[in-house]
């Protein structure tokens, strides 16, 4: 098939901003494309080489793709250079060069797809010494042979910039139209002409399992050549396959716990809502593990002690292969609490320090379902099922945990469950569908599952003075050393010290070194009496530094004893995300910030989000 096809296509394509005017031209374009090449054309039109999840980009650079339009349009390179700064598109300079030296020159052969995608490949795979030069050798070499119009596109998908403006879902659309009808009503543009309400409802449906399969295999090329090759049966033989990520599911929301459990026919299994990062695990045994992100981009690379931990926790005496879905959430070692979510970002795009980075910025991961286990799809089943898998399934670890949750119909109680989400660092729950239907829905946003979050947003608008009144013992690095510090505040009324977080963020290694030294000769064989406490320390401490703290915000915890039952029974007051931010051997520990001060603090902080 000529490339000039594909060129032409791709210029109207880009003439038009109206979606059923590109899906026409893609229909036309995929009705005369041989079934063994459609799945190359399928990516080349996405402006890739590969389905999106094979994270091999062609991103050939700029400087390349100038030398070569200059070498082989004859041009200096600093014209072409020159061009480019004023048009702002090599592929257009390629097209407008290209141009006059055809009128000077006979046209060569053709290019094919076929060649076009070889030559394509090539360039990706170079790599190495030499890579440069062959690199150059492939572009010259169909540059050479190509038309403007050709030109213009290839330079384009070289730099990894073709951007049609063409959405998956549209080209899933033409696909449909394209091959679907085929079923007993001839070609695609007579079955369009002639379709009854039938016709009609049987497209439809064609379309909904088009995607659907889509979904499962998140790969174009796939669903094209299904199509192409064997119609409608053919896509509906696409399977789940772990190794190849599935299109997540996502979340609707609603305002309140009750519309929840109404909508969800009056009881549902309420989850945590983690707030980290979605991974979703492809596990073979004897094989590899596999991690693709909310945007199925292969991210295993990123985090191999995600992997080290899935295979720790994973039962592989029982099973062999799975596809999990999870949240990996950073969190601190040292006090076992959430950190924010921001932090994984430190983790992302690595490609030198990735074991630093996984030291440095640590991730549990919270796994909460599962679609295919041991070659067995559960996808379509039940949630209740799945969640039975994935309990089967793993051994928790202090890395991998099954998300927290509570079957429920009981508003009183999912509340409260709610509430403990809040407690823990989570941003809410998400309530989730246990009926009959409540299948996987791949790809989806649906009313099976359903986000609540907490209404307001809060910052802490101070500093806090505390109190450190009992220490932990380090781990790793920290060995030998405090890990962690329980900090109080001051309680004035009773004059003793409430216990309002775990402070293990922003100790430099000298300072973790002096302040074990220091707070060490402070140590008491049991809880000092002046100190309230629920939490069991692995030293206490006599209150007598102060230290302030930096947090994100003031939360209402079971676990902390400062300001205890003031604003809710069974609640104090905790400080979320607490860091060092300097000692403060100008204070006493009765000039610490009061409880008092704390409660204030914390009605003031609370803002209404939009
Ligand atoms: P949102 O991004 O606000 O639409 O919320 C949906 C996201 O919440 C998912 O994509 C997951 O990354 C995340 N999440 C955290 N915990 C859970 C959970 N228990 N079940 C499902 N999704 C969760």
């Amino acid at each position: 098939m000529d490339y000039s096809v594909l060129a032409e296509t791709y210029r109207r394509i880009e003439e038009t901003t109206k979606r059923l005017e590109m899906t026409a031209l893609l229909v036309g374009l995929f009705s005369g494309t041989p079934p063994g090449i459609i799945r190359k054309l399928v990516y080349l039109t996405q402006g890739r080489l590969y389905p999106d999840f094979m994270s091999i980009e062609l991103g050939v650079a700029d400087r390349l793709a100038i030398r070569a339009i200059a070498f082989v349009t004859g041009y200096p390179e600093e014209e072409v250079t020159r061009r480019w700064m004023k048009e702002g598109d090599l592929g257009l300079v390629a097209e407008g060069l290209v141009a006059v030296k055809k009128q000077r020159t006979l046209f060569s052969e053709p290019l094919t797809v076929e060649r076009v995608y070889a030559s394509l490949q090539g360039i990706a795979g170079a790599s190495g010494a030499g890579a440069q030069e062959l690199k150059m050798k492939l572009i010259a070499e169909i540059l050479h042979d190509a038309r403007p119009l050709e030109a213009r596109f290839l330079v384009r998908t070289m730099l990894g910039r073709l951007r049609l403006g063409v959405a998956d879902m549209t080209i899933l659309d033409a696909l449909a139209i394209t091959f679907a009808p085929r079923e007993g009503t001839g070609d695609a543009r007579a079955a369009e002409e002639a379709a009854t309400a039938d016709e009609l409802a049987a497209r439809r449906r064609n379309r909904a399992a088009v995607e659907h399969a889509y979904n499962l295999c998140s790969d174009l090329g796939e669903v094209a050549e299904r199509l192409a090759t064997g119609g409608m049966e053919g896509v509906r033989g696409i399977r789940l396959e772990a190794g190849r990520p599935v299109r997540p599911m996502l979340a609707e929301r609603l305002g309140s716990m009750e519309e929840i459990l109404g909508k969800l026919g009056g009881k549902a299994s309420l989850e945590y809502k983690y707030d980290g990062m979605r991974i979703q695990s492809h596990i073979r045994i004897g094989k590899e593990v596999r991690l693709f992100s909310r945007q199925l981009e292969n991210v295993t690379g990123q985090f191999p002690d995600v992997t080290a931990a899935i295979l720790q926790a994973f039962n592989s005496r029982d099973h062999e292969e799975a596809i999990v879905d999870c949240e990996a959430v950073p969190f601190n070692t040292e006090t076992g609490e959430f950190l924010p979510f921001q932090e994984v970002s430190h983790r992302r795009g690595r490609k030198y320090g990735v074991e630093e980075a996984a030291e440095d910025y640590p991730v549990i991961l919270m796994a909460f379902d599962c679609l295919l286990l041991d070659g067995r799809e559960l996808a379509g089943a039940p949630y209740p099922e799945r969640r039975k898998a994935l309990a089967r399934m793993f051994r928790p670890t202090d890395r991998v945990q099954m998300s927290e949750s509570l079957l429920t119909s009981d508003l009183s109680a999912a509340e409260q469950f709610f509430q403990k989400a809040l407690d823990s660092g989570c941003e809410g729950i998400v309530a989730k569908s246990v009926s009959e239907d409540s299948a996987y829905r791949a790809g989806a946003r649906g009313w099976q599952w359903i986000k609540f979050k907490r209404d307001y947003k809060s910052e802490m608008e101070d500093t806090a003075d505390l109190v450190p009144v009992g220490a932990f013992a380090g781990h790793g690095k920290r060995k030998g050393k405090y890990g962690a510090l329980l900090m109080a505040a001051y309680n004035k009324d009773l004059d003793r010290f409430e216990t309002v977080c775990k402070l293990g963020t922003g100790f430099s290694d000298e300072m973790l070194e002096s302040m074990t030294a220091e707070l060490g000769a402070q140590r008491v064989p049991q809880r000092h009496a002046r100190v309230e406490s629920t939490m069991k320390a692995d030293y206490w401490l006599v209150p007598s530094a102060v230290y302030e703290v930096l947090g994100a915000e003031i939360t209402l915890s079971p676990v902390h004893t400062a300001g205890f039952g003031k604003l809710r029974s069974g609640s104090g007051l905790a400080i979320r995300f607490p860091r060092l931010k300097q000692v403060r051997a100008d204070k006493r520990p009765e000039d610490a910030t009061s409880v008092q001060e704390l409660l204030d603090m914390y009605e003031r902080q609370l803002k209404k989000v939009e």
